[in-house]
């Protein structure tokens, strides 16, 4: 079975904490064992070439991940080093992590860019375990996922970044954006999120409301008529605030044939989980316990599948008991199968339902 992760942030860790994802999370262990600010900012590793391949995670909605300078101030001295003040700033930092992408391909044939059919197709035909030498050249496809959107100077840039392979927008993150409220700042989707919103569907980009503020979610898929996600985000009915999604939000992506990316992250999972608590007090049932309620709401399995966010400031020790790193994966199959959920439904979960949005986006 494929693992499709709808969210890692792998070229903004590149940039800021030297993290060198051609090594086994392992090794980055070993690497990172002395850097107190790396540790506090990103956690345990849990993310490698060799962890990919083992744990068949094929596919990877990479983001474009930049900090707005007021909200990195707030995080104290280290965060400001590499955050944005104006819309040009942004622009250059998001452009310099599609380079890190670029460069990662480049340099390895072991990782490929996917924006369109048929480069999903040849990443996806390395998979196959019938193929000749197949475990040898099984490829890693990269999809670019804007996370937060000041980096599109103006609505009208778009193309610009379509060319460049940005096939997926989400236009805030939680500090908010030009664009629409965070789920840190709330607010609605601007007049210029408006007609971001409108360019975007000439492209027929992906629109991602992981942390969108609620009224700009509401309003976002009120207006949008392309292909919706949450690239990582669980029901707020399992854990209260902002950051999670209201039924109202869960409703109104379901409405639109949305797909809910499901974070196996403790804090995420378990209102009453804080950082430095036992990470075995979360267990993949848990997980699977979060996809389920999504499946419920949707009336089927059609409509969740996992992102991860696996390098997104919370490591190993913020994980599920079974997981250790991302090669661990499958085991969320496992405690589905113990849920009741058949083969099919699995599958879907792990993978079907990211590709079905992938068939459906991409030119
Ligand atoms: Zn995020």
């Amino acid at each position: 079975m494929l693992i499709v992760d709808a969210h890692e942030d792998i070229a903004y860790n590149v940039i800021v904490h030297g993290r060198d994802y051609t090594f086994s999370a392992q090794e980055t262990r070993a690497r990172e064992a002395g850097d107190a600010r790396t540790l506090a900012e990103t956690g345990t590793c849990m993310l490698g070439l060799p962890e990919w391949l083992a744990g068949r995670v094929g596919i990877i909605f990479g983001t474009l991940f930049t900090m707005p300078i007021h909200y990195a101030v707030s995080l104290g001295e280290g965060a400001q080093s590499w955050a944005y003040a104006t819309p040009q700033d942004a622009d250059a930092q998001a452009m310099q992590q599609l380079d890190v992408y670029q460069r990662l391909v480049d340099e390895n044939p072991r990782f490929a860019l996917v924006r369109t059919q048929r480069e999903l197709d040849t990443v996806l035909a390395t998979w196959k375990d019938d193929a000749p030498d197949a475990e040898r050249k099984r490829q890693i496809g990269l999809v670019m996922l804007m996370e937060g959107a000041d980096p599109i100077v103006k609505p009208q840039d778009i193309g610009r970044w379509y060319e460049r392979g940005l096939r997926i927008v989400g236009p805030a993150w939680v500090a908010g954006t030009r664009y629409a409220g965070g789920n840190g700042a709330p607010g609605p989707l601007t007049d210029e999120g408006v007609q971001l919103l409108r360019m975007m569907k000439d492209f027929n980009l992906v629109l991602d409301v992981s942390h969108l503020s609620d009224q700009a979610c509401l309003e976002a898929l009120d207006r949008y008529d392309g292909p919706v996600i949450a690239s990582h985000s669980n029901p707020r009915s399992l854990v209260p605030g902002p950051r999670q999604l209201s039924d109202d939000m869960l409703k109104a992506l379901l409405t639109h044939d949305g797909i809910v990316g499901i974070l196996p992250m403790n804090p995420m999972l378990r209102a009453d989980w804080r950082r430095g608590d036992r990470k075995d007090a979360v267990t993949v049932a848990d997980v699977a316990g979060a996809i389920d309620s999504v499946c419920q709401m949707a009336g089927d399995a059609a409509h969740v599948g996992l992102g991860t966010d696996f390098d997104g400031g919370f490591g190993a020790e913020s994980a599920p008991a079974e997981i250790d790193t991302v090669a661990d994966l499958g085991k969320v199959a496992d405690a589905l199968k113990v849920r009741g959920y058949g083969r099919v439904d699995v599958e879907a979960i792990l993978s079907g339902n990211w590709l079905r949005l992938l068939r459906r986006s991409l030119p």
